[in-house]
Parts: structure tokens; sequence; C-alpha cells
């Protein structure tokens, strides 16, 4: 793994950037290339130099973003793509995974529109902002910790977000969420995009690793995510592709804090999709039940063994999600925050 992961950063660090006949190459960061263009009819937004931020390895552990990305990059690369609209494409945490880590001193996808900048992810979250505040659409690739029996997007809600999502990938599975952001720690990268008036989605692909299936789903949505951004960029209308097929829709029943004291062990079993039913033991907490306190199924468990327990120096936020299935109906209207 540590040899494919080396692969990958040394295959995208060394991406032939010299002069081609349609396109520009440029560095945009460490770790970012930005593919524009030469000639393009498609103007982007005020305020927005880049149509479509691609991001892998935001989170250090989840490899086969690294994998998603190079492919992308090569089939850019190659001119495989007729491309119009300037495309950054960036590996978030490479540093993080070359210790197979999910980050080194802060959660990267927790690190954006906070001031402070000593931390190293909060350094590179410094360095990454203004990227992300020119992008008019981002997809950000994630993997989950625990197995699923899924990929699935991920968002906060807003139309166009929704919109977005559906066009890339009709069929996918859809985790949406409103009223509240992702987490209390920080700001993730979509959350960041869409407060400076662009479109922001994530997309798990599946349990961390490089997975075949899942690079196939995470090329594939980057693909169409080009396309989409394109076509929404051009003021033509991404909504016929949706109408293709009906996802499954879930959002949170529940968010379950990781208790204030005492070893948490959660049961076996508990994967991303897992259905549970409210008052079902999830696991014990100084041998008492921790009890679901809804219905639906399992998000993002946090399995901690008890050596990493006695060694954390502050507790987890979160001990797991529960997810309702909702349907369209059931979605709030939200336009986008800054429309
Ligand atoms: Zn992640």
């Amino acid at each position: 793994m540590a040899d494919s992961l080396q692969r990958h950063l040394e295959q995208f660090k060394n991406f032939p950037h010299e002069a081609k006949p349609h396109l520009h190459v440029e560095p945009i960061c460490d770790y970012g290339w930005l593919v524009k263009p030469k000639r393009t009819a498609v103007a982007l937004p005020a305020g927005k130099e880049i149509g479509l931020t691609l991001m892998g390895l935001t989170h250090g552990n989840e490899l086969a973003g690294a994998a998603v990305i190079n492919e992308v990059l090569a089939h850019l690369g190659a001119g495989n793509l007729a491309l119009d609209i300037p495309v950054a494409i960036i590996l978030g945490n490479p540093w993080a995974a070359k210790e197979n880590r999910r980050f080194l001193e802060r959660d990267l996808n927790r690190s954006f529109g906070r001031d402070a900048a000593k931390l190293k992810e909060e350094i590179r979250a410094k360095e990454l902002s203004p990227i992300l505040s020119t992008t008019a659409c981002l997809l950000d690739l994630h993997q989950t910790t625990r197995p699923s029996d899924r990929p699935f997007f991920i968002f906060g809600y807003n139309e166009r977000n929704y919109e977005f999502a559906r066009a890339i990938s009709p069929r996918l599975t859809i985790v949406t969420h409103w009223g509240k952001p992702f987490s209390s720690e920080g700001m993730c990268t979509d959350e960041y995009v869409i407060g400076k008036g662009g479109t922001g989605i994530s997309l798990e692909l599946g349990q961390n690793g490089f997975d075949p299936y899942q690079i196939a789903v995470g090329v594939e949505a980057c693909l169409w995510a080009i396309r989409v951004a394109t076509a929404e960029l051009s003021g033509e209308s991404i909504a016929h592709r949706a109408a293709t097929a009906t996802p499954d829709l879930y959002t949170w029943a529940e968010i379950m804090n990781w208790p204030v004291k005492g070893y948490v062990e959660l049961r076996d079993g508990l994967n991303n999709f897992a259905p549970v039913n409210a008052g079902d033991s999830l696991g014990r907490c100084d041998g008492e039940p921790i009890r679901a306190g809804a219905s639906g199924r399992i998000l993002f468990p946090k399995y901690l063994s008890k050596a990493d327990q006695d060694k954390l120096t502050s507790r987890p936020t979160e001990l797991c999600r529960v997810m309702k299935a909702i349907s369209p109906t059931d979605l709030p209207t939200i336009k986008h925050p800054a429309s």
C-alpha cells in the first residue's frame, strides 16, 4: 500500500505540464495543478476563476482519492476530454497520506474558514483557501473508515448542491443535512466553497484503500463532474440527467455523542448503512448498554480499541450517526445561501 501511494504521489508531482496544443497546465499550489483550456466561450461567474476543483486525499488515509485524481489528470493531460472550463486538481493532505493517517496535527477537513495558521493542516487550509474561494464547483473525494455497502454523496443541502450531485451520478445514494454545520470542530472544504457562493459536495467511495471498484466510481464521477460543471456554467440545464434515476436519500435522525467518560465498546457489525432500531444496543460504555435513540441506518461509526482510548488526550466528539430515509418532498427549500 505504501508503495502504491508513493507511486501515485510521484506520478502526480511529475505530471508532464509542458505546453500542449489546447491546454495550459500550471502548478496552483503544492500538490495542485490548474488545467485550463486556451480558448473557451464559457464565462465564469464574477469572482470565480476555477470552474471545477477535484480533490482527493483531503484525509490522508483515504487512498483511493489519489488513484482517482491521477487517472482524471492523465485523461486531461492526454487531451481525451474537450475542456471548456479551468479545472483545479488537488491532493489535499499527501503528508498525512505518507503516514497513512487521517491528518497529522488537525483534521484538514475541519480547518477551513478559521483564522489560526499554526498547525500543519491549518497552514495547508490557508494555502488552499484562495483556490477554493474562487472555485465555482467542488467535488471532494473521501472514503469511510468502516465498510460501506455503497458509495454515497454527502453534503449540506441546497438545491444547487443537490442538482449537481444528481446530475453527476443519478443513481448514487445521497446523504444530506441542513440547519447546522456538519461538524462543530470547523469547516469542511464543501462548506467553505458554499460559503463563498460556489457549489460544493463530497463523495464517499467506500472503505479506505485502493479498491478498484471504488476507484472506477470516483473516476466516473469526476469525469461527469467536468461535464456537468461545464454545462451548468454555460447556462444549460443539468436537471434532465438526474431524471434518469431515483436514488436513496438520507438525513440524520440522530447524532450520537461519544460518552463523556468510560471505556466505549461498539458491538461488531455496525458498518455504514447497517440497519438499527430505536432502543437497540449499539455497544457498551463501562459495561452499560449504549442504545440507539432512533431507527434507521448507521453512519460513520467510530471503533477505537482500549489501547487507543487510553492514549487519547481528548475524547472523540461522536460515536456514530443514525440516518433516516427521506424522500425528495421532505427536503427543505434552500436555494443557495449566497443566491
Ligand atoms: Zn474523509
